[in-house]
Order: C-alpha cells, then structure tokens, then sequence
C-alpha cells in the first residue's frame, strides 16, 4: 500500500478504514514471515485483559449432569396422574444435596427435597420450587407429604441440563477475545488452568519538540512538561502492552532520524507526539519518507487534524541482523494534549488490538441528551469532552467539560465521556440525542 497523501482531508470513518487495511497488510506479512502472531502460554490468574490467542474449547459438558435450577423438590413430572381437586399430593422419601446426590428410585408419587446444583435423582425431571408449596402435611405414620397446585410447574422446568450451558468440544471462549473477568471465571469452571495469549506488542513512545522539558528539569520561559508521554503510557498501560518510553526528541533532523532507528528496532509500533502539524510537518516528513512509508494527513476532525501514520522499514543493515524484524507501525500524533488523547482513543487504540490479534475492537456508542446548547459548524467530526450523570429518575444528561482548546488537558481529565458530533452535524440544542462514547467499562 503507498500512502500518498491526498490533497483534501480524510473522513474519520475513511482513517479507520485505511488504518485497518494497512494492519491486516502487516498482520498478513508476519504470518507469511512468522508462521502467525506470537503467541505464548500463562497462568489463568494473570490473563486479564490479554488477548486469547486460540479457541478455547469446552473439555466437557457444562453441567456435566442435570441438576436442580431451585431449591425446592423433584419430582417424575412426564407422570401424568390425576390432581386431586387441582392439587397434587406427593411423598416426600429424601433429600439431595450440592455434592450429595440421592441416589434411590422414585416412584410416580413420590418426590425428595432437593436443593439447588443438586443433581437431578434417576427418572426426575421437574422441581417445584420452594415458595410453590401449598403445604407439607405430616401424617399417622411421620411421613410428610407435598401438597401444591397441579399448575404451578410445567414438566421440565427448573432443571439445568447437561450441556445447556455448553456442550464437549464446543468453543467457549473464541480466539481474539480480549479477556475479561467472567473469560477467568469461565475458564476456571472448565477446570482449565493456563491460557495461550497473544504476546504483548511492544509500543515505543516518543515526544517531539524543542521546548519539550522532561519532570524535574526547570521550565525556562516559553517551556513545558512533556505531558503526553506519561498520557500515552497511561493510555498503553490500559491496554496491557510493552511501553518502551524513548524520551524526548529535538527538532532536529538527525536526532529525529536517530531515535526513529533506534525505536524501530525494538518496538512493533511507534509513536509520536508533535512536530506533524503545518509549521513542522515538512521537517519530520524529510526524516520519515527515508525511513519508511508514511502518509501525513489532514483529518477531518477536532480535535486532532494533523496525523501521520504507515509503516517504517527496517534499515537495510538491520534486515540482515538476528534482531531483523518486520515492518514498525507508526503513528504521528499531533502534539497538542487532548488531541493526542483524541486521537489515541479513535485510531491508535483499535489499532494496536488489531495488531496483537483482538477481534473486537470498536468502542461501543450509546445516545444521550444534551443538557445544554453546542456549538457545532457542519464540516469536521468533533470529539468534544463531556460528563454524563444520571439524575434522580435515572435519566442520563450530558454536559461539555466546558472549553474545548485541543491543549486545555484538564478537559479530559474532568471528563468522563466524548460527545461525538458527526462531520454534517450543525448546532445541536438542550435536549437533542447525541452520540457518547463513556470512558469507563463495567467489565
Ligand atoms: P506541535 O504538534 O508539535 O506543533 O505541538 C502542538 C502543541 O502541543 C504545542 O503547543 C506544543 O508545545 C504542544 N506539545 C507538543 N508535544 C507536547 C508534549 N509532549 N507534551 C505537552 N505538550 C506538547
Ligand atoms: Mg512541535
């Protein structure tokens, strides 16, 4: 693929398309190279948020045997007898537990107390809950007898059955899963202690800029912190990758290119904050149209439009070394703090998932009502920052953070959500639905 860059601005929506192709390119190059993604084998209780690397099958039907749904009493319920005046009557003649079956023969009037997970006893088929009973009659002979409406249980009903939940050999958790708590859980319950995962993609960051100053070092006049370093290890943090952190870069062609070299060798991916928009991009696309193949492109979103990203080749000496490797991914990200986070959370998240191998990767969108008036000119997708809250009734509003400056960081600090403005969208007004991507999961 040539990046060429194109003379009008992308769409967001054409950004991932494009980024995507680009990544099943790579991924397509390491299986021919590599036989497949790495991938390697770890302890069930540290798979948290890796990326399953084969289908885990199911070594067995779950559950392995029919069990009780409820406490309450099992009983034959094909048995089709008379009810007696709509109630029906039967002897109570033991009791099963979890883990301690009844192991006897019922006849078609009889029933035992069972509890629930209990496995079902021989020719049972129905359990009738608890709270159903109409009565436990106790008669001359100390025997106790149930009595409770003919209708108040179907046949079959409230009984788990073997393999209802899943079957032997049936996938359980599919490959490409970004594992969660319940994929833990899960496994555990098939009685499988370790997990063959994709292998951490390794994510070189490095930050741009002759007034960059590092923490701890004075901030002379016209200065700042390099924020976004500790932004982007937060963010890849998140993601469970390898941060290799190259420090701060000057503007400076062979410093540039040095750093880039040196990042590529070690990392699968790089990243870059600043030194992409219009004043600099000439500089940093000298150094990079030598080093690889890399589009620098305008976007049309805010914030975030200046972007750069394609794949860097290994050096010709390096290709040949025992460290040779495959194509690093780039990004250039615009140096301005939000907009690094912005675009983060829209291109380079998906993307780094679908490197290592994840299958979903798209970041869910619901609708929710604005709770004030927003400006909005028709031409560019916004991300603006915002903060959903839940009132009294549980109807959800949202709000902006306020300011939208691409460098105003406290915005998306404050913020708990992106309200998401489409390209075409005008004004929108109190009360309107709009798109929110919330940026904390339940799970
Ligand atoms: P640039 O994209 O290099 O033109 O940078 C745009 C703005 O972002 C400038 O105000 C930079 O000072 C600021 N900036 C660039 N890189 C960083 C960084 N690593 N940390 C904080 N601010 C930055
Ligand atoms: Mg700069």
């Amino acid at each position: 693929m040539t990046l060429n860059t194109p003379t009008s601005s992308l769409s967001v929506i054409e950004t991932r398309r494009i980024i995507s192709a680009l990544i099943t390119q790579i991924n397509e190059e390491v299986r021919t190279k590599n036989g497949g993604l790495q991938s390697e084998t770890i302890a069930l209780e540290n798979a948290v948020n890796r990326i399953l690397a084969e289908d885990l099958l199911s070594p067995m039907h779950v559950p392995n045997a029919d069990n009780s749904a409820m406490d309450g009493y099992a009983f034959q319920g094909h048995v089709n007898e008379a009810a007696h005046a709509g109630q029906k009557k039967l002897k109570i003649v033991g009791t099963a537990f979890a883990g301690k079956p009844f192991l006897g023969q019922l006849g078609a009037h009889e029933c035992i107390k069972i509890m629930t997970g209990a496995l079902m006893p021989a020719g049972c088929d129905t359990v009738i809950p608890q709270e159903r009973i109409t009565e436990i009659i106790s008669n001359a002979a100390h025997e106790n007898e149930l009595l409770f409406p003919a209708n108040a249980v179907r046949v079959g009903e409230n009984r788990r059955l073997r393999g209802e939940d899943l079957r032997l050999g049936q996938v359980a958790i599919p490959a490409g899963r970004i594992l969660r708590p319940s994929d833990l859980g899960l496994a555990a319950s098939l009685g499988i202690k370790t997990l063959s995962v994709r292998n951490k993609i390794r994510v070189a960051i490095i930050s741009s800029g002759n007034e960059l100053r590092s923490l701890g070092q004075a901030l002379d006049t016209g200065s700042v912190y390099d924020s976004n370093r500790y932004s982007l290890i937060g963010l890849l943090t998140r993601l469970n990758l390898e941060i290799i952190d190259c420090g701060i870069v000057q503007d400076d062609p062979v410093a540039l290119k040095k750093a880039f070299c040196a990042a590529t060798l070690k990392a699968d991916v790089l990243i870059s904050s600043g030194g992409v928009s219009v004043g600099e991009a000439d500089f940093t696309k000298q150094v990079l149209q030598e080093l690889g193949d890399i589009g620098f492109w305008q976007i049309a979103m805010r914030p975030g439009r200046p972007m750069a990203f394609g794949v860097l080749k290994p050096l010709a000496d390096a290709a040949n070394s025992p460290e040779a490797k495959n194509s690093t991914l780039f990004f250039g990200l615009p140096g301005n703090p939000v907009a690094v986070m912005v675009t983060f959370y829209q291109f380079v998240r998906a993307a780094l998932l679908q490197l290592n191998g994840a299958t979903q990767t798209a970041v869910p969108t619901i609708q929710v009502r604005s709770g004030e008036a927003i400006r909005k000119k028709p031409g560019r997708t916004e991300f603006q920052r915002g903060i959903v809250t839940l009132d009294d009734a549980g109807q959800a509003t949202v709000r902006t953070t306020g300011s939208q400056g691409a460098g105003i960081l406290r915005s998306m600090s404050e913020a708990n959500c992106f309200i998401v403005l489409p390209a075409e969208q005008g004004n929108i007004q109190v009360g309107d639905l709009v798109n929110v991507e919330i940026f904390e999961g339940l799970l």
